[in-house]
């Protein structure tokens, strides 16, 4: 593994998951990051998203979105990401704690 992965920045000890709004990370050097729901939605890491984009597509709302938009459920990918299923059952994304760490930091 690349020595980033023990970094403290891109370690999460917090997670607090928000359904209707957003998530919190707390990072393992203090920092508390959050993300409202609609933000993380469009920035979807997974193919059919990241295709959807590069059309100049809305990832979100698509014509079966239901509103407002929630999540579904929450849970960790490894130590590395967390995947969140959406209410429109989209839940191939998965968000790796080093690109949310490096958005929080902008
Ligand atoms: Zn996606």
């Amino acid at each position: 593994m690349p020595d980033h992965d023990q970094d403290e920045r891109f370690t999460p000890v917090d997670l607090e998951i928000k359904k209707d709004t957003g998530v919190t990370i707390t990072f393992a050097d203090g920092l508390v990051a959050e993300y409202n729901l609609v933000d993380i939605r469009l920035a979807c890491p997974c193919a059919t998203c990241r295709s959807l984009r590069d059309q100049g597509a809305e990832v979100w709302p698509r014509p079966s979105s239901p509103i407002p938009l929630r999540i579904d459920d929450a849970e960790l990918h490894g130590a590395w990401g967390l995947n969140i299923t959406w209410n429109d059952q989209h839940s191939t994304g998965i968000f790796p704690f080093e690109a949310m760490r490096k958005w929080a930091d902008g």
